[in-house]
């Protein structure tokens, strides 16, 4: 696969200068942790799904990564290829990436919501050579939705199945035998290590151009964000990470996945959202720090307050995503007795924005945080001009852990010669130079901390034999944040109902977490007199503001 990586090259130098890129790949971290602590636990998974914990000591898991990537090596992956995988968070996932790091390929992890419709997109577009399922998850069968795909994917060479029972199995291709004392296995391991600029992780975006966009990152972009973030955070090899956010997206993958190796820090994984079971976590493992978006700050909070049980352990819960109502911090910060960091970022940059952990405690309920080292942010105004602080704008960032380009859709980047990334998001700085994100100019709803396509549920929409006409918009909703409403107009004579609608999604195979949860039929949407529908006014109508 060639990567165009065009963000990277230009860069380089002002980066390595500067100290942002130190120039360590997650081959580096993973030796010095086998080095320093060999009989540390590494990593501690609770499979909720299969009722089972995983344990490894960093000497464990190196040791399995060099077996699985031999197995790798055996199904014919060599440096450049792409290997997809669409797991929970657990052990599986982490292993693989350390695995595809000892070869050169790249790890592409899908969300397990994802179905026929994104994934085929993905692997097509990825050029997927492998890609490793869980055999089931929360009882769908992810096995047979990859076997129906196989004849549209022709790059794609073996679907590995975890908990499979036959020669897929993710234990007779990978795990299972132990290779990694065969004559050939250092000179396999040793042979295409990747250097820090070469693409190591590839994750895609819902976007707002109607198909996903593949993000490329290399261990330069990731770990200059990393190095900064632990940094600030105070973190260290002493703490003990909490990762129920799915590792699928750049959140879990950078801090539940990465960090965990930077650091030596022992990392503990939950691959379903159990508020219960996660409080349970903190207590037994001496947890001090995790993250998530809006809804697991809530639901934590709320267990923890409602059991009466503390959570002495956790020093730090950072909250990133959606937008992050003040309210919440404040109460998750009593129930939890923990400090609240809000943050923003994005797939391509990770967190770009923090509050510090000494802040004063409003600027989390307030703010989005300030910049980490190594990121410089605007907030301009149409014309390209900034704005003065207070005032709401689109954002830009310049940060050093800017991604290196969207795969095969270079003319999206929206990097200018600066290094100024256009985020689609609109903000506003205050005195201090905090940031508060204000609203999108980019057309997504995030639903619990998950993007929704908009333009590709209307699209989808719009080949509804009933449909004329179609908008989606967001409307407020406690737990998520965001809830996805559809205002439809019917064709003439024709009629369209909520179980119609959701009918006609489901059979397109997308993500069910796509499907608006709201219809409104209208016999005609505000428009501006060039045609275009105003969302606003519908938001309004929503709201009840207006009708
Ligand atoms: P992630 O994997 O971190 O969810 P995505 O790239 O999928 O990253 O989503 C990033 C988008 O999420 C941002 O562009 C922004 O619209 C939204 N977002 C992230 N953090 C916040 C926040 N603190 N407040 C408001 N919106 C946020």
């Amino acid at each position: 696969m060639d990567f165009d990586a065009v963000l990277i090259a230009p860069r380089r130098a002002a980066s390595v200068a500067a100290g942002h890129w130190q120039d360590r790949t997650i081959n580096d971290y993973l030796a010095a942790c086998v080095q320093e602590r060999p009989d540390a636990t590494a990593l501690t998974a609770l499979s909720i799904e299969r009722q089972h914990v995983t344990r490894f000591t960093w000497r464990e898991l190196a040791r399995m990564a060099d077996r699985v990537a031999l197995g790798l090596s055996r199904l014919g992956i060599v440096a450049g290829d792409v290997v997809s995988c669409q797991l929970p968070n657990g052990w599986h996932l982490s292993v693989l990436y350390l695995a595809c790091a000892r070869l050169g390929a790249v790890l592409n992890p899908v969300m397990p919501i994802f179905r026929e419709r994104e994934l085929s997109f993905m692997l097509a577009h990825a050029h997927s050579k492998v890609v490793v399922v869980p055999k089931a998850f929360r009882g769908f069968d992810h096995a047979q939705m990859l076997q129906g795909l196989r004849d549209a994917l022709p790059a794609l060479r073996h679907v590995v199945v975890v908990d499979g029972e036959g020669d897929d199995s993710f234990e007779a291709l990978l795990s299972g035998p132990p290779r990694e004392d065969d004559a050939d296995a250092a000179a396999i391991l040793l042979r295409s290590l990747p250097g820090p600029d070469d693409v190591t992780q590839l994750i895609y975006t819902s976007g707002t151009t109607g198909e996903p966009k593949g993000v490329m990152h290399t261990a330069n972009t990731l770990f200059s964000n990393i190095v900064a973030y632990a940094g600030r955070l105070q973190l260290s090899g002493d703490d003990v990470v909490l990762m129920a956010s799915p590792m699928a997206h750049q959140t879990g993958f950078m801090y539940g996945l990465m960090m965990p190796v930077m650091l030596g820090a022992h990392a503990v994984l939950q691959d379903i959202w159990d508020p219960a079971r996660a409080a349970a976590l903190i207590r037994e493992q001496g947890v001090t720090f995790t993250m998530g978006s809006t809804p697991f700050l809530t639901d934590l909070a709320r267990v923890v307050a409602e059991s009466g049980t503390p959570v002495p352990s956790l020093r730090t819960f950072l909250c990133a995503g959606a937008p992050i109502p003040g309210a919440l911090v404040e109460r998750a910060r009593s129930a939890l007795g923990a400090t609240i960091v809000s943050a923003w970022g994005m797939s391509e940059n990770g967190a770009v924005t923090t509050t510090l952990p000494d802040d004063a405690e409003a600027r989390s309920s307030t703010t989005d945080g300030c910049p980490l080292p190594g990121v410089e942010l605007r907030v301009v105004d149409g014309a390209d001009a900034d704005l003065p602080a207070g005032q709401t704008g689109r954002l830009l960032v310049r940060a050093c852990s800017n991604f290196g380009g969207y795969l095969q859709r270079p003319h999206l980047n929206n990097t200018d010669a600066e290094g100024w990334f256009d985020t689609g998001d609109l903000a506003r700085l205050d005195a201090h130079g905090y940031l508060r994100i204000a609203g999108r100019s980019k057309d997504v709803i995030i639903r619990g901390g998950e993007n929704i396509p908009v333009l590709e549920v209307e699209t989808l929409l719009y080949r509804h034999p009933a449909v004329a006409q179609v908008a989606i918009v967001a409307y407020p909703d406690a737990r998520l944040g965001e809830r996805a409403c559809a205002f439809v107009v019917p064709r003439p004579g024709q009629s369209i109902d909520m179980a119609g609608m959701v009918a006609w999604l489901r059979q397109q195979k997308m993500a069910l977490q796509y499907i608006p949860e709201k219809l409104v039929v209208r016999d005609a949407l505000p428009a501006t007199p060039a045609g275009k529908i105003q969302k606003f006014r519908l938001r309004e109508m929503l709201l009840g503001a207006t009708d």
